[in-house]
């Protein structure tokens, strides 16, 4: 990697990783959802980052791809357990990171595991290290402390511009195989819950991204492609065009898009027995001799 990339990756990870401790005094109970994610979106352009996607905030059994829209008048509770995922890029060089906050205080062990289990597996990051090992060590610490880890969703490689490049990191010991080479830059994210493991996608997707230039005939699709093009590298939320056209019709020419698969819908996962997820990442440059994490 050269001195320029790396660069824009640590000062991305500075950036995340000032913008999450923050992030953590709005978290409480009675805050808005929807101004939790616009105020930490503020953040990031005003610290002089680029959104990578937007933010996410996961309440109780929601697991990944909850964004608001604009009009979420979701409300924290004073028992939720709230992920608040991160991703700020500068040049195109990504830093991607997570962390859960309980309010309930029922879920400190859980936590406390998935927080253990995300400093095993990069303790293991060095070149030559498999992936499988990273996903066993991972799940070994969830299991040890009675929880699960969520088999179907894994940390992965980054690149520019490119938020899940090639590489996935999983959260078990995985039937598949691959070593890090040095260089590399991954998102390391391991998911725990007291459900059964396993996240299923629900009807509701906020986070969109762009797939491939094709032409439409629909005029507010085409006004939305147009809104979407400085952007188009990374994920977008519906709401940050909210204001550019009625929200039914911009309703409309998205399921448009997505039907033609110019965009791709990223629907809202959440846990198959309701169980409470936590979530815990952060994005590592493989070097010589272990890691480099650009988001701690
Ligand atoms: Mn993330
Ligand atoms: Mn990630």
């Amino acid at each position: 990697m050269d001195d320029r990339d790396l660069k824009a990756y640590r000062e991305a990870g500075r950036i995340a990783s000032g913008v999450k401790a923050w992030s953590r005094t709005l978290v409480k109970e009675g805050a808005g959802v929807l101004g939790i994610a616009d105020k930490i979106e503020s953040r990031i352009k005003e610290e002089g980052g680029g959104i990578a996607f937007p933010v996410n905030v996961c309440i109780n059994d929601i697991a990944a791809h909850y964004a608001p829209s604009f009009q979420d008048r979701g409300i924290i509770q004073k028992e939720d357990v709230v992920t608040i995922d991160i991703g700020v890029h500068i040049n195109g060089f990504i830093a991607d990171t997570a962390y859960t906050l309980d309010l309930s205080g029922n879920y400190g062990r859980m936590l406390e595991a998935n927080e253990l289990a995300l400093k095993n597996a990069i303790s293991l990051i060095k070149p030559g290290t498999s992936v499988s090992d990273i996903g066993e060590i991972v799940q070994k610490t969830i299991t040890d402390a009675g929880y699960k880890p969520i088999e179907n969703l894994t940390g992965h490689e980054v690149k520019q511009y490119d938020l899940h490049a090639g590489l996935s990191i999983p959260n078990i010991r995985a039937p598949y195989d691959r070593e890090l080479e040095e260089g590399m830059v991954i998102a390391i994210e391991p998911f725990a819950t007291n459900g059964y493991g396993r996240v299923i996608e629900s009807k509701k997707a906020e986070i969109f991204s762009f797939l491939e230039e094709k032409p439409t005939r629909m005029r507010e699709a085409r006004i939305l492609l147009k809104e979407i093009e400085p952007i188009k590298e990374f994920p977008f939320a519906e709401r940050w065009f909210a204001e550019k056209m009625n929200p039914l019709r911009m309703s409309l020419a998205l399921r448009t898009l997505v039907a033609e698969k110019i965009l791709e819908a990223h629907p809202v996962l959440h846990e198959k027995e309701k169980g409470i997820v936590s979530q815990f990442e952060q994005t590592v440059i493989v070097t010589g001799e272990g890691c480099e994490v650009t988001t701690e």
